[in-house]
């Protein structure tokens, strides 16, 4: 590792998924005389950017995302200006549901800080829901909410929206380029190392997702997360039950989100048992990570009586698809993102708790900010590196943390 690359970039960002392509957006858009690199080591947002659901929420029981998924929404049309293409954005709305007093009570703060946020919803009763979404029986509800404003898109044409974007501005952007240490001097990172040699800049960005902990820990960092599974299901077409305009929907009680795909149903459920993964084993390339031999088919069993009264055709409906992938999940669900206490020149972007699509547009510009040394118009407090103090990501009991926070969530 003798032959230094270039000392001069000014930003240097490991990770091309959906985090690290915006970062590098923003900051080139703002900042058009610095050098910004990204190093990807397969395709450009190959990694779990290109297996989400991509449903586009702004209403989430996480306040401090709101104000990010609302940048989300703003810059597609940015986007789709700069690089003269249309994204496949579906503005269908969303439904939220609750029939428990606890539920009632969690969607119903939701709106509250929906309203407070500007963002429209209103009251509908369960046979509007139902005229919407036909799959959908929503008369043990005692509340239903719709969201108009809401979408779904498709994850990794966001993705590469924000590469094409950051392209066209300049950004440098090498695939098929591991990144193989962070390189610490003196409590500052100067850099990072490839096989081919060092390459030093001014700040460094570590967005490489569910990864990011192990280069992380090698220079004494625990970045507080884990690899958590989620997974999601496309059912078979039906004309008469689902249909392509239909709202998406969160069903708390549930545990269950769906959202139109064509003339089929996407389908999520927060299982009762998570899947994690030991970093140490994790594949470079997701899709050869063997998530699970029967499709996930335990877990929907599992779910399936909490289902079966929102969705009586249920069980009538035959499956044609299986995703899964890792998010990384947070002991408290919330994001990872900003500078370290003790290490200088490195801020992170991850932690992002089955968010991440939704709120790219906040964290890249969030995070171009602070690595441009200006005010951040985003409130990152409660994502801060080290509000856990010191922690070990390999520890059993930790990864159980992250795991149950995934088990928790009830928005989208
Ligand atoms: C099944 C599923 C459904 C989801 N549904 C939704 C949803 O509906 N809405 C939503 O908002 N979010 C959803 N998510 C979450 C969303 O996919 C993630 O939050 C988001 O993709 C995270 O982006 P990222 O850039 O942090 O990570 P990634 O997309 O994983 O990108 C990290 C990149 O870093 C690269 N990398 C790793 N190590 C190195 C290295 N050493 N050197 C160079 N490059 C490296 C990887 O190859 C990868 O491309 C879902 C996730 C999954 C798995």
């Amino acid at each position: 590792m003798t032959n230094s690359q270039k000392k001069n970039t000014d930003l240097l960002i490991v990770g091309g998924g959906i985090f690290g392509a915006s970062i590098a957006y923003y900051f080139k858009r703002d900042n058009p005389d610095k050098e910004v690199v990204v190093y990807e080591r397969n395709e450009m947002c190959s990694g779990n950017t290109s297996l989400a659901a991509a449903l586009l929420s702004r209403v989430r029981t996480n306040q401090a995302s709101i104000p990010l998924a609302v940048e989300t929404f703003r810059v597609i049309k940015e986007l789709e200006e700069i690089t003269n293409d249309r994204l496949p954005v579906h503005y269908t709305g969303a439904i939220h549901l609750a029939v428990k007093p606890e539920k009632v009570i969690q969607v119903e703060e939701m709106m509250k800080v929906a309203s407070e946020n500007n963002i429209e919803w209103e009251s509908i009763t369960d046979s509007h829901a139902n005229k919407m979404v036909p799959w959908l029986n929503a008369s043990k509800a005692e509340k239903i909410f719709y969201v108009p404003g809401e979408a779904y898109t498709d994850a990794y044409l966001l993705g590469k929206a924000f590469v094409n974007a950051a392209k066209a501005l300049g950004v440098i952007f090498k695939r098929n380029t591991e990144v193989t240490d962070l390189i610490k001097s003196n409590q500052n990172v100067i850099g990072i190392s490839t096989k081919s040699g060092i390459h030093e800049a001014e700040k460094t960005i570590l967005a490489a997702g569910v990864w990011s902990t192990y280069l992380a820990y090698k220079i004494g960092l625990g970045l507080p997360m884990a690899p958590i599974r989620s997974q999601y299901w496309i059912t078979e077409p039906s004309e008469t039950l689902f249909l392509p305009a239909s709202p998406t929907v969160i069903i708390p009680d549930a545990s269950f989100y769906a959202r139109p795909q064509g003339n089929s149903l996407l389908f999520g459920i927060r299982e009762i048992n998570q899947m994690y993964c030991d970093l140490r084993i994790l594949p470079e390339k997701i899709t050869e990570y063997k998530f699970s031999t029967d499709n996930g088919w335990q877990d929907l069993i599992e779910s399936f009586k909490k289902i079966v009264p929102f969705f009586n055709q249920f069980g009538n409906t035959g499956i044609k698809d299986y995703i899964a992938g890792f998010s990384a999940y947070t002991p408290d669900n919330m994001l990872i993102a900003g500078e370290c206490r003790d290490i200088r020149g490195l801020i992170i972007a991850g932690g992002c708790v089955g968010s991440g699509i939704s709120v790219a547009g906040g964290i890249g510009l969030g995070i171009a900010h602070l690595a441009a040394g200006k005010a951040n118009p985003f409130d990152f407090s409660q994502f801060r590196v080290d509000r856990f103090g010191t922690y070990d990501p390999y520890k059993r009991e930790n990864i159980l943390r992250c795991a149950e926070a995934r088990s928790k969530k009830t928005c989208g």
